[in-house]
């Protein structure tokens, strides 16, 4: 018979299949390589689904994780520790909070029970006797009942605050991974994190600039005085820049002596004063060895500033806060430069040589 209904095509089960693709290759059925096997599955990226196929019947965990760390990040591993921790305290706090409204239940019981007895006390004597035994052993029950309830809360109490001692050393693991340690300022991967969120709809991009910074003549300073002093050095540049910008404002070293700078919350004009305020409280920091009494400044600072709203994506943000530099370096140096369209022209492929 002839319904008029168009059979629905069968719905393949992504699901099982990738699990007898993992299977069948040998994979580890974890939730990380789960993820990468849909995504390569899915094709929502062609050079995985490639990737991946290339590593044949024998990809160690090794090679998936690099391709997990390409393709999802850097922190593909972390991150998911990260998801998994945070799932465990949700769960546990959900369960903690089952536990107690239990145990309020079994009290509203026990009062219930003693009011019951109550009562029946009031009444015939012959009744009530027995009436009251068989209460009594009730509530003896229930008291039992609460006592290994409240044990249980004791315990899984315990166990929520050893989870969030996980938490903490978690955290602090994260931040230690998210600091360069010679300037104790956020690192190249912050920074790149950083940049990545700017286009993700929660930044007002006309008050968002990215500022890169990058030490004058800084190849003459090691040269000169060697490479701890030129440590040094980097050290202080980054606790001026710290210091004279607000709270709130993201600072990194992203490499060698350059640093980067996001800003939210604030106009051009802002941003471009806060770079000055920078340069001039930097060139006006004594570099002084109070031992040789050698003196090591003025070390000064050149920025480039680009305006989020200027660009369509991180990397074109980068670039055009580099061209800004840039043409900061070309003016002479220890000065700022706001990107304009104009500037695109005249540098791009004498800038790039220049700088890789
Ligand atoms: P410019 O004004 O054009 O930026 O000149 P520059 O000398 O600062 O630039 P260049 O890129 O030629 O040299 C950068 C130098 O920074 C080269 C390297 O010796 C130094 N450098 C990079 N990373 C470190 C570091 O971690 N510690 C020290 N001490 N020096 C570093
Ligand atoms: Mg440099
Ligand atoms: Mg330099």
């Amino acid at each position: 018979m002839n319904t008029g209904v168009t059979p629905k095509a069968p719905v393949p089960d992504i699901a099982a299949q990738i699990t007898y693709a993992m299977r069948t290759m040998g994979v580890a059925p974890i939730p990380r390589n789960y993820e990468l096997f849909y995504e390569a599955y899915i094709g929502s990226n062609p050079a995985l689904t490639r990737e991946l196929s290339a590593l044949g019947s024998k990809a160690t965990q090794e090679e998936l994780d690099t391709l997990g760390e390409q393709y999802f990040g850097r922190h593909h591993q972390s991150r998911i520790m990260e998801n998994v921790h945070s799932r465990i305290v949700t769960e546990l706090d959900g369960l903690l909070g089952l536990l107690k409204q239990e145990q309020s239940s079994l009290e509203s019981y026990n009062k219930l029970l003693g009011e019951t007895c109550t009562r029946i006390n009031n009444k015939s004597k012959n009744s009530a006797e027995l009436l009251r035994s068989a209460i009594t052993l009730l509530q003896e029950a229930t008291g039992d009942t609460m006592a290994h309830g409240e044990k249980t809360v004791e315990s899984v109490e315990q166990k929520s605050q050893e989870m969030a001692e996980v938490r903490k050393e978690l955290d602090e693991y994260k931040r230690i991974a998210n600091t360069d340690s010679l300037t104790r300022i956020a690192n190249r991967r912050a920074f790149d994190e950083k940049l990545a969120a700017i286009y993700d709809g929660s930044f007002n991009l006309p008050l968002t600039g990215l500022v890169l910074a990058d030490i004058d003549h800084f190849k003459k300073i090691n040269d000169s005085y060697g490479h701890p002093v030129g440590d040094k050095i980097l050290a202080s540049v980054a606790t001026v820049i710290r210091t004279n910008v607000r709270k709130d404002v993201f600072v990194s070293r992203t490499g060698g002596e350059e640093f980067a700078i996001i800003v939210d919350g604030n106009t051009p004009d802002e941003i471009m004063q806060m770079c000055e305020r920078v340069r001039q409280a930097l060139e006006l920091t004594p570099f002084k060895n109070s031992r040789t009494g050698v003196n090591y400044g003025p070390i000064t600072l050149s920025l480039g500033l680009c305006m989020a709203n200027a660009a369509e994506d991180p990397g074109e943000l980068y670039a055009k806060a580099d061209i800004a530099l840039y043409c900061a370096k070309n003016a002479g140096r220890n000065c700022s430069r706001q990107f304009e369209d104009g500037m695109k022209k005249d540098f791009t492929k004498s800038w790039l040589i220049y700088r890789r």
